[in-house]
């Protein structure tokens, strides 16, 4: 099954990407954890990257299509993905799209989870990350047992750079220019879905599991 998460920065993408990767068995991939562990590492990659994301902006298509394509011909991915927070822009759509149908293959499922720009600031402000394994807690909706260390590995919490209120209203802004085109995007290819994503996690996922089936 492939499956894409689209939504606003802060909707949810990588929370239910995660609860649905582990239910059905395959991969979460997430552009943002790929470069995020790229800039922690010092890679080129990662040094090409980090401008652009600590500004609000988008990394461009020529360094974000060419790694996602590698990354879905790995072996772990035969039986498909879940994408988190690619594609981005109507030229990564394409480019994926383009892919897929050079090995017979297509999407399944796009979901959209949709949270209204009002709720996506106190979101944001109140997400903590884990830069060691990925992981993501809020402090009021999905608090770690230890204030600001990660539960599954230990390691520090912090509050992203770029989860700071100035840059989110610019990434938001950056969403709604490029991103949310999308939506129409896989419309027409009749493989949307929608999810409303202000529910509690649960209930959103439950959503998504009767959408793609048991
Ligand atoms: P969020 O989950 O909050 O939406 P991500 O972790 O997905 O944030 O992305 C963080 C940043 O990484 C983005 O703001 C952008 O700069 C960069 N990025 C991630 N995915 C892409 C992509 N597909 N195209 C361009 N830039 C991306
Ligand atoms: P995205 O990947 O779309 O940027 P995340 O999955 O990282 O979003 O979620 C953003 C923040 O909101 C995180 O702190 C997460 O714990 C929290 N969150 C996710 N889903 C919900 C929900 N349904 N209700 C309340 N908070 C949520
Ligand atoms: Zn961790």
């Amino acid at each position: 099954m492939k499956i894409i998460m689209l939504g606003a920065p802060g909707a949810g993408k990588g929370t239910q990407a995660k609860k649905i990767a582990s239910k059905y068995h395959i991969p979460h991939i997430s552009t943002g954890d790929i470069f995020r562990s790229n800039i922690k590492n010092g890679t080129e990659l990662g040094m090409k990257a980090k401008s652009f994301m600590d500004a609000g902006g988008l990394v461009p298509d020529e360094i974000t299509i060419g790694m996602l394509l590698d990354r879905i011909h790995e072996a772990d991915c035969a039986n498909g993905y879940v994408l988190d927070g690619f594609p981005r822009t109507i030229p990564q759509a394409q480019s994926l799209t383009k892919a897929l149908e050079d090995m017979g293959e297509s999407v399944d499922y796009a979901v959209n989870v949709d949270v209204p720009d009002e709720n996506i600031i106190s979101r944001m402000s109140g997400r903590r990350a884990c830069l060691a394994c990925g992981a993501t807690y809020h402090i009021v909706y999905n608090a770690p047992k230890k204030e600001g260390v990660c539960d599954v590995c230990g390691q520090q919490l912090v509050l992203r750079d770029d989860d700071k209120p100035e840059t989110v209203k610019k990434r938001l802004d950056v969403y709604h220019e490029q991103t949310q085109p999308l939506i129409d995007y896989y419309k027409k290819a009749g493989v949307l879905a929608e999810v409303d994503g202000t529910m509690d996690m649960e209930d959103v996922f439950q959503a998504i599991v009767k959408i793609l089936g048991a």
